[in-house]
């Protein structure tokens, strides 16, 4: 529970019961706390209420609802961050962020999945179950799916990474690093990682990074060229949200590229007017519809061609979760799992 910025607790709190008949409950399994989470813990106004925080869990099936369908309990569950219902027009595109039931656990009153148990609205179409036990060893990296490794590959593909472009990823966080992993995927032929911790940039490296920029602002502009043979990069992900790192994004675009967004934006406007109207530059990206890559990405992960689990660098019970936010906030730690 989070009561305002920098006070995150546990508290007990009633368990979650159905409350519609497409709900279902889940025992949450593993949980993580998120980049994004990381926004409301430097900023949130002080409130009575509180926000239960958490949206990326995966868990095993305990109540199902009446008219729950296809998922079934005892089923070992993917929950992606997002409410989708599967149904409407946006789900069946595979823009389920835009589904027109959607709501994002852990904001807005929403409950979190940094607890012991979670309410899931719209179970047929937001959860899915995946063909392994509930301690399999590859759990984290399963646990990426339901945020982090779907929006890095988002990113790459609002960027329209494709075989041998040139790729820059903004950021070094989990989902740059999900983004390194997926323009590598996606057949990137170089993979320029712009960030500046060393423990990151190792990890970046080994996932498919083939340069390093540590410079901001207008020298990482420079490098970047210099790299690229002198006009930019074909595919940027932005995986950051603050304006700065938009504007770099824009900025080492090649013209005729593009820009996938998925750093949450803390502004209003999008920098790189100019730059982007001039250089013909794509800009795209948004909340990343990660139940739909589920089908794309799963195989890779179950047969260990992708590893995005090793983002997670350090483990903690319920009891750890505020630490585990100071860890991040710190960047002592790159992605905590919790163990409810
Ligand atoms: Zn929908």
């Amino acid at each position: 529970m989070m009561r305002a910025a920098g006070d995150v607790r546990i508290e007990d709190v009633p368990d979650p019961a159905i409350s519609e008949p497409t709900d279902v409950i889940i025992r949450v399994t593993r949980a993580c706390v998120c980049g994004s989470d990381l926004w409301p813990y430097n900023s949130m106004a002080p409130s009575e209420t509180g926000q239960s925080m958490g949206h990326e869990a995966i868990g095993v099936v305990e109540e199902i609802g009446a008219d729950v369908r296809t998922v079934k309990r005892g089923d070992v569950v993917v929950m992606p961050f997002a409410i989708s219902d599967g149904t409407c027009e946006f789900c069946r595109e595979g823009l389920t962020t835009a589904c027109v039931h959607v709501g994002f656990f852990g904001t807005d009153g929403m409950n979190g999945a940094q607890a012991e148990a979670v309410r899931v609205p719209y179970a047929d179409g937001t959860l899915y179950p995946v063909p392994v036990g509930e301690d399999d060893p590859l759990m984290p990296s399963l646990l990426t799916l339901s945020d982090v490794m779907g929006t890095g590959h988002h990113a790459a593909v609002a960027a329209k990474v494709s075989p041998g472009k040139r790729v820059a990823v903004v950021g070094d966080g989990a989902v740059g690093l999900c983004g390194v992993i997926a323009a590598k995927r996606l057949g990137a032929e170089q993979i320029i990682i712009l960030g500046r911790h060393p423990d990151r940039i190792v990890l970046a490296r080994d996932f498919g990074a083939t340069d390093v920029v540590s410079e901001r602002g207008a020298e990482a502009v420079e490098r970047v060229k210099e790299l690229t043979g002198g006009y930019g990069a074909n595919s940027v992900l932005e995986c950051v949200g603050l304006e700065q790192a938009v504007e770099t994004a824009i900025a080492i675009a090649r013209p005729g590229g593009a820009v996938g967004r998925v750093g949450v934006p803390q502004h209003q406007a999008i920098p790189g007017a100019e730059p982007s109207f001039f250089g013909n530059v794509t800009v795209g990206g948004g909340p990343a519809p990660v139940r739909a890559y589920i089908d794309e990405l799963l195989p890779d992960v179950l047969d260990g061609r992708i590893e995005p689990g090793r983002v997670f660098d350090r483990t903690v019970d319920l009891d750890g979760v505020p630490d585990g936010y100071r860890a991040m906030n710190d960047r002592e730690s790159i992605k905590v799992m919790v163990t409810p």
